[in-house]
């Protein structure tokens, strides 16, 4: 009986945290050309940063094209999902001083936010487009509410291991350890949240390539954003941009991939 549980659990974490969608096949081109494109991106060294002004402009222009298209795109994919909300506020957050950009709920409202840093290291407007395209994609492919689930499921499994042994030892006379549960827990939802990541962002790049071209934009242009040399952590030790988003050939490879079938007029494709 144990076992069942566990291995049903287990079952459950894993289907939780799978993609929507099908990711793109990587092709030879597509990976011949992502590997001289990472390469290039990551001597890159002659970027300039642009004033205020101009980063909020740009910024102002983008959503206004990317907005109405990453929303019908949204509706037409959660068409079958009650109450799905993909009315997105998008946003400059004026406040932080990294370079980040990422989606978010706001008192239950779908946000993204781009920082000002991040839009004044930001070359062209289709840098801008991909990034937004992209965190739409973590909306639309309902990655926070699979986190949760995956989350719970790591962490249910880790605490009833842990309860399990503790009531083995209980049972044996040795003593029983009551916090020993809770923290596995914690541990267990911390794994569980972080694995898969990988996959979450491809499958994000997936989408945000279909929205940026369909708003008129370059997704490949836009993708080298990502490719660039940078730290994976900020001066005050958190992860930064570019640790959540671990440049990588197969991003670039995928964003390939994508624009690939995009030209040949074959749909976005889902699992099943
Ligand atoms: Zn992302």
């Amino acid at each position: 009986m144990k076992k069942f549980l566990l291995s049903s659990g287990l079952m459950f974490g894993l289907s939780a945290c799978g993609t929507t969608y099908v990711l793109p096949d990587i092709d030879e081109s597509s990976a011949t050309r992502a590997k001289s494109m990472f390469v290039e991106a990551q001597t890159e060294t002659s970027r300039k940063t642009v004033s205020h002004a101009t980063a909020e402009r740009r910024f102002q222009r983008v959503a206004r094209r990317v907005e109405p298209v990453a929303e019908k795109f949204c509706e037409a994919e959660t068409a079958s999902l009650n109450g799905f909300d993909c009315d997105v506020q998008v946003a400059i957050d004026l406040k932080a001083k990294e370079r980040n950009a990422y989606f978010t709920y706001a008192k239950d409202r779908p946000v993204i936010f781009m920082t000002m840093p991040i839009l004044q290291d930001m070359q062209n407007d289709d840098e801008v487009a991909f990034v937004m395209s992209h965190e739409y994609g973590h909306l639309i492919g309902r990655h926070i509410q699979k986190q949760k689930q995956q989350a719970m499921a790591g962490a249910l499994i880790l605490g009833a291991l842990t309860a399990y042994s503790n009531a083995q030892a209980a049972s044996a006379g040795v003593s029983y350890d009551p916090d020993a549960v809770g923290r596995n827990m914690e541990l267990g939802a911390a794994a569980g949240s972080r694995a898969y990541s990988q996959s979450y962002e491809l499958e994000s790049d997936t989408l945000g390539a279909r929205i940026a071209k369909a708003s008129g934009y370059d997704p490949v242009k836009g993708a080298q954003y990502f490719a660039r040399p940078e730290d994976a952590r900020t001066e005050a030790g958190n992860l930064s941009f570019w640790g959540t988003h671990p440049p990588d050939e197969k991003r670039l490879a995928t964003v390939l991939a994508v624009s690939a079938q995009i030209e040949a007029k074959q749909g976005l494709q889902r699992k099943q």
